[in-house]
């Protein structure tokens, strides 16, 4: 059922919040074993609210927008009284003392958090694999990587574990497991939703998105967490559109029409075959519902990753200097993983006062040029639709250079360089392996993006 569907339906007595959350917790019990998408669940805590969310029904009282709907959250995203580990040994004790905003604002709507879920430790990866609580399996290609960051978060809406779940994107740690576990998965412009709460990987990237398995649970998540946060300074203060109603407009024939998409050669020539034949696919589908395909080139492809990483080291270099062992239990140093290590020291090699002016201010310089061209291709245009991926997920276990791996994030690194939206819709598959369509709008354009999502979904 879909998500604006179910949630009629339990504001009109026909299912209770208590069957939904039930159905989900056997569905953990039984498939969370192997996938690991949950890392703590708070079930007896959720069938309480569930019932007090039933009672108030019942009385016919007013609830909230995500009444009875059950979610996971990535466990870098701070709930209180829940482990917010970031799947790191060196917060494995950390209990979070506090709500998030975007937390609170879940709650305050009445939506029924479940549990914690997996990711790569502390953000830092596109497989999921570096957790130290295990590695998530793909629950659409069993054996093989979910994507990650967010690995758990995509997973568990994939395996119907819940309704919806929300994860961070720092680099394409959204779009990336939504492409690969053939689920939806929205990042929002920079500022569009609050940070606060969120553990950083780099600061100046990271946005908070949603996942579902349809654009009626996007549009009602957004419709959620969206919006200005006076405790947080880099939350835009903007007009938000009506997402929820942009999905329920009734679909003409032609929903795409005098839209123009924007296709970025290079984004095409970096992918796999098979997967662009699929995105091809999506193309013509979107040029029947009106829609004008054109060809467009982004020469600073080559730019992105070298840009994106040398920024993420710096910052994240310099999140992790809380982590001294003084106050979050470990010291970082002594028990994170590989991928972590490395991009601490390279952090702390970039910021050393001599590299700067070598590194790291070009690098910003760099990013400057690569929002100012993609920003520019955007203006002729009214999105740029190409692959999330640019190959399909490898088998849980193969060892991959750290090159290898970042090469996974091309094609989503753009849009956190750039603050702009982007999000990941199922496209089709190869051989059942699923496979992404990213959609990138101009800053502040994300309703148009989910208008795209919600038609090709109509259409399938
Ligand atoms: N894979 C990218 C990285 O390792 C993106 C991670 C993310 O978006 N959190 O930095």
């Amino acid at each position: 059922m879909k998500v604006l569907d179910k949630s009629e339906s339990i504001k009109n007595h026909e299912i209770t919040a208590s069957e939904n959350l039930q159905g989900f917790l056997d569905r953990i019990k039984k498939e969370n074993s192997h996938v690991n998408a949950f890392l703590e669940l708070k079930d007896a805590e959720a069938v309480e609210l569930a019932d007090e969310i039933d009672s108030r029904i019942e009385r016919g009282e007013k609830v909230g927008k995500l009444a009875g709907l059950v979610l996971g959250v990535k466990t870098n995203i701070n709930v209180e009284d829940l482990h917010i580990t970031a799947a790191s040994k060196t917060l494995e004790n950390y209990l979070g003392s506090y709500d998030a905003t975007v937390i609170r604002k879940i709650k305050e709507e009445d939506g029924i958090i479940v549990g914690m879920t997996n990711m790569d430790e502390f953000a830092a990866g596109s497989s999921t694999e570096t957790s130290y609580f295990g590695a998530t399996e793909n629950p659409r290609a069993p054996g093989r990587i979910p994507g990650g960051s967010s690995g758990g978060s995509a997973a568990a809406v994939a395996a119907e574990m819940c309704d919806l779940s929300i994860g961070s994107d720092t680099g394409g740690s959204i779009r990336n497991p939504a492409s690969h576990c053939g689920v939806m998965g929205f990042k929002p412009t920079y500022g569009a939703v609050s940070r606060q709460g969120l553990l950083d990987l780099a600061m100046s990237f990271d946005q908070i998105g949603p996942f579902s398995q349809d654009a009626g649970g996007i549009a009602l998540m957004l419709d959620v967490i969206v919006g200005h946060d006076p405790t947080e300074c880099t939350t835009l203060n903007w007009q938000i559109p009506d997402f929820r109603g942009a999905v329920e407009k009734e679909k003409t024939q032609k929903p795409l029409k005098g839209m123009k998409l924007g296709v970025v050669k290079q984004f095409l020539d970096v992918s796999d075959d098979k997967i662009v034949d699929i995105i091809e696919g999506s193309m013509e589908e979107m040029v029947e519902m009106g829609a004008e395909l054109v060809e467009l080139s982004f020469d600073q492809i080559d730019l992105c990753l070298p840009t994106y990483y040398l920024i993420n080291y710096v910052e994240f270099f310099s999140a992790t200097r809380k982590y001294d062992g003084r106050k979050y239990g470990h010291r970082i140093e002594e028990v994170c993983g590989d991928e972590v290590l490395r991009r601490i020291h390279m952090g702390s090699y970039i910021s050393q006062k001599e590299f700067s002016g070598k590194y790291y201010k070009k690098a910003l310089q760099a990013r400057s040029l690569i929002r100012k061209e993609m920003n520019k291709l955007l203006n002729g245009v009214d999105a740029i639709v190409g692959p999330t991926v640019p190959k399909l997920p490898h088998k849980i276990g193969t060892t991959l250079e750290p090159m290898e791996m970042y090469a996974y994030d091309v094609l989503t690194v753009i849009a956190n360089l750039a603050g702009i939206p982007a999000a990941s819709t199922p496209a089709g598959d190869v051989n059942g392996v699923p496979v992404g369509l990213q959609i990138q709008g101009k800053p502040l354009d994300d309703l148009k993006i989910l208008e795209i999502m919600a038609a090709l979904e109509a259409d399938e």
